[in-house]
């Protein structure tokens, strides 16, 4: 927890759930990844958390942005970007919304299949176009499976067909998985846009660009490597499969921009056993799978808690969320660790929450308000 959200917690008093943002640590992020990738433009994945002050904040500092949807491509403008400075990098849209995004004045979208491809040549003529390219995510603690891209043969198709359209067949795309801890799992992928960089140019496309997707993890429990490693990494890799042909490059980072720079404060509800002489006591806060932490589904990420007993005794508990709803439960699977000596209507802080929690909260369930976010 950085000091300033430390202070900011010791000033107020705790109604519900509250997730506090330090504006200064998205800042650091993003010149740690400016830093690190001096070559590479960052497009901030907007859905980690779309606060207007942390967008604002990007928008100042000159990044650009990923949005998934026409009401993100809003809310970047309302922060100060330009439609030029926005790529709509979902590859499921629907066709009007296509079209108010190129009346918006964007021009760079993603797809990975005809249908997609057909629609945007329809209402975003001569828009620049990027193939998304499947990617197993392999290693990555929130994988993105096979919802996304296509297989190589069929982009390098793809491009083709994009050209013959009158789309500018800008470049391919790929996302290694979300919370990739292995910096080297660019390589694969590189290797694969390297290949059809070459094909497609001998065919007279000239792609210019290779998204490199987000997957730069947040520190929860697990230490992670800093981002100078996926910057040294993937620059490797680029040399080696590119030589002296580097494309542009540009990185969509969510998580590893805004994922450390938040911390939820919660309060414990209740804590009981579910038999007199069961050791494994359930601890039940106000904030759970609904509240904002759906990343704990299928205990994917274990998030660092704190609370007022830390270096006291600890003992394994089953860690829940506040709602009647049985799957209201965070970790049972691999039960947490926490201080025997916690006690009910204490508050914990939930450490590294800032990405993926406050708009996956739910609206309302069990008459629970949404998470509310508080940038400082
Ligand atoms: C969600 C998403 C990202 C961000 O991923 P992180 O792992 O949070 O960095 C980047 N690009 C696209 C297309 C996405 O859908």
């Amino acid at each position: 927890m950085t000091q300033r959200i430390h202070d900011y917690l010791e000033r107020t008093a705790h109604e519900a759930p509250c997730l506090v943002m330090d504006l200064e640590r998205v800042r650091d992020n993003y010149q740690a990844f400016a830093h690190a990738m001096p070559d590479t433009r960052v497009f901030y994945a907007i859905k980690a958390n779309p606060a207007p002050a942390i967008l604002e904040l990007l928008a100042e500092l000159s990044s650009c942005f990923d949005a998934a949807s026409v009401a993100e491509i809003r809310m970047a403008l309302a922060a100060g970007a330009t439609p030029d400075r926005i790529s709509y990098s979902n590859t499921i849209k629907r066709e009007r919304d296509i079209a108010t995004a190129f009346d918006l004045g964007v021009r760079q979208f993603a797809f990975d299949c005809d249908a997609e491809l057909e629609k945007i040549a329809r209402v975003a003529p001569g828009s620049r176009v990027v193939c998304r390219l499947l990617c197993d995510g392999e290693g990555a603690d929130w994988p993105l499976s096979k919802k996304f891209g296509c297989a190589p043969a069929m982009a390098g198709r793809l491009m083709r067909r994009a050209h013959e359209l009158g789309l500018e067949a800008h470049g391919l795309a790929f996302h290694v998985g979300s919370q990739q801890p292995n910096p080297g799992m660019w390589d694969g992928a590189l290797a694969t846009c390297a290949d059809l960089f070459r094909q497609l140019g001998e065919q007279g496309i000239e792609m210019k660009m290779v998204n490199l997707g987000g997957g730069f993890p947040a520190r929860y429990l697990r230490d992670v490597p800093q981002v100078e490693m996926y910057g040294q990494a993937i620059t490797g890799s680029l040399k080696r499969h590119f030589g002296n042909r580097i494309p542009q490059t540009i990185i969509e980072p969510g998580r590893g921009l805004v994922g450390d720079a938040g911390v939820i404060r919660s309060e414990i509800v209740l804590i009981s056993k579910k038999d007199d002489d069961d050791p494994v006591r359930w601890v039940y806060l106000d904030i759970g799978k609904f509240g904002g932490l759906a990343e704990t589904i299928d205990e994917a990420i274990r998030y660092p808690i704190r609370t007022d007993h830390d270096g006291e005794e600890l003992a394994p508990v089953v860690l829940a969320g506040p709602t009647c709803d049985s799957v209201d439960v965070m970790y049972e699977k691999e039960p947490y660790l926490l201080p025997v000596s916690i006690e009910i209507g204490e508050t914990v802080t939930i450490e590294s929450t800032g990405a993926y929690t406050a708009t996956y909260a739910s609206n309302g369930f069990n008459g629970f308000d949404p998470l509310r976010c508080v940038c400082i």
